[in-house]
């Protein structure tokens, strides 16, 4: 699955969701990415590699889709560049610097969202957004390559579990009763 495919697929259950929900939604699935970092390395847990995957595929559905809603394309977020950020620190070291940086572009887009009505932003607000995007897309693919996955693994993944969840669309009602 390439990243337009992706982003295509991922907006299928997106709703009318605002700027301000997906903003949210950024924040809850970094503070789980956040959560399992944490107890993976500083808690000696072991790493639950498949979860981990999960929670990082949920941070870019949310990425996708805000890109969605801001007009532009998940492709343009993604680096030029192959990102080998990674290779000179330890794995639980780089794991921990994604994981931070994942909740830190989170913040940033929160704060711009509750400085400005969350409604109607600027151009600028707007371009802002998009490079928070991007910096969490480089934190999620720098996670990727730390526990040895590829991003567009992660995405058909996700895709995957939505077809399960909302085979017909995002509905309040499945989301209101679903299990998993
Ligand atoms: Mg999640």
């Amino acid at each position: 699955m390439n990243i337009d495919e992706y982003q295509t697929l991922a907006c299928r259950t997106m709703g009318d969701a605002s700027l301000t929900t997906l903003a949210l939604g950024i924040a809850g699935e970094s503070g789980e990415v956040a959560d399992l970092v944490k107890k993976h390395v500083g808690h000696s847990h072991e790493l639950d590699r498949e979860k981990l995957k999960e929670e990082l595929g949920d941070v870019l559905w949310y990425v996708a889709t805000m890109a969605r809603a801001l007009g532009c394309e998940l492709r343009d977020l993604f680096p030029s560049y192959s990102f080998e950020s990674t290779t000179n620190c330890a794995r639980k070291r780089a794991l921990e610097r994604a994981a931070t940086g994942i909740s830190a572009s989170a913040g940033r887009v929160l704060i711009l969202l509750n400085d400005s009505d969350g409604f109607s932003i600027g151009y600028e607000e707007s371009q802002a957004l998009e490079r928070f995007l991007a910096q969490l897309v480089l934190s999620i693919n720098d996670a990727c390559k730390t526990i040895g996955v590829e991003i567009e693994d992660v995405a058909a993944a996700n895709i995957d579990k939505l077809r399960r969840r909302y085979p017909d669309g995002f509905s309040s009602e499945r989301s209101r009763n679903r299990e998993e």
